[in-house]
């Protein structure tokens, strides 16, 4: 029987030991096999990349990363997709009715580029999903307080928000709201509004997560979605 199994993480596991040990875990009950598994590169892209069979195991052993992709769409039954984060925020999408799953990473960049609404896109448009049946899930991420860039970031950052038709960060100077934006992209791609759960947790103020601005380390939350048929 089909399932969609998803996990928003914290900092155990870590993406670090996941590395250095490659082997299999179980993750809230679940065995999890390190071959099933799909990394990609995360080069703070909006590319999508199409998953199928054999892209299972990219990033683990000696295979590559899934190349120039911050974000995946998969319907292959025990393929699961990561996203690692600190500070940046993981986005997780399931449609139960035809049984696809993705997973974005929707930091500045990507979020700027509406990441988020191009995963919609692609399941709406490659695995004929409705809008109305995604579900989103938006895990920890650094929260507006803590989040300040330099003016000309934030300037490019609203100027792309304005010329898509939704609201800009300006109530707070140089600082970004990448929650409220993905959650307007999520609505703005269809989806409802009581289908995006927000996980309100701040990776920078919360000791139980990775935050890089904060420990400027390289480790980080890993965030898996896949679909289970045992
Ligand atoms: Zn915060």
């Amino acid at each position: 029987m089909k399932s969609v199994f998803w996990h928003l993480g914290d900092k155990e596991p870590d993406y670090r030991s996941l590395m250095k040990h490659q082997q299999d875990f179980v993750l809230e009950g679940k065995s999890i096999p390190v071959a099933r598994l799909v990394i990609c590169e995360q080069t703070h892209s909006n590319l999508i990349h199409h998953c199928r069979e054999e892209d299972c195991g990219a990033g683990l052993n000696n295979h590559p990363q899934i190349a120039v992709a911050d974000g995946f769409v998969s319907n292959i039954d025990n393929q699961y997709l990561v996203i690692r984060t600190a500070d940046c925020f993981p986005v997780l999408f399931f449609d139960e009715q035809k049984m696809v799953v993705a997973a974005v990473h929707s930091g500045r960049e990507g979020t700027r580029q509406n990441i988020a609404g191009k995963a919609v896109k692609a399941m709406v448009e490659h695995y004929s999903c409705d809008p109305k049946n995604i579900v989103a899930h938006v895990g920890a991420g650094i929260c507006e307080e803590h989040y300040e860039v330099s003016e000309a970031l934030w300037n490019q950052f609203n100027d792309s928000l304005s010329r898509n038709e939704l609201c800009p960060c300006t109530q707070h100077y140089r600082h970004l709201n990448l929650r409220t934006t993905i959650f307007q992209q999520l609505l703005k791609a269809g989806l409802r509004f009581i289908n995006i759960e927000n996980h309100h947790e701040c990776t920078y103020e919360n000791p139980a997560y990775f935050s890089y601005r904060r420990d400027k380390g390289n480790n980080r939350q890993i965030n898996i979605i896949g679909i289970s048929n045992e």
